[in-house]
């Protein structure tokens, strides 16, 4: 009998490696990262949450019209 059992399905690598030099998706607007615990999304004051300064996308959120700030707790 040649029974061989499967190796294992699952696919080999798959998951990034976090790289420290890389702030993903930060505005200039934001004061942290986004999921960063004690902060969250609000209105770019900057742009008032248009996304945009004129004719060009607003430098602080990048566009999105809003940026991570703190929340100030308590
Ligand atoms: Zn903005």
């Amino acid at each position: 009998m040649s029974a061989v059992p499967p190796s294992s399905d699952q696919p080999a690598g798959g998951r990034e490696a976090p790289d420290p030099n890389a702030q993903a998706s930060m505005n200039p607007g934001d004061q942290a990262p986004p999921g960063t615990p004690g902060t969250g999304e609000d209105v770019c004051p900057r742009c008032g949450g248009s996304g945009k300064q004129g004719a060009s996308a607003c430098p602080d959120c990048g566009g999105t019209g809003r940026v991570n700030v703190g929340i100030g707790g308590a």
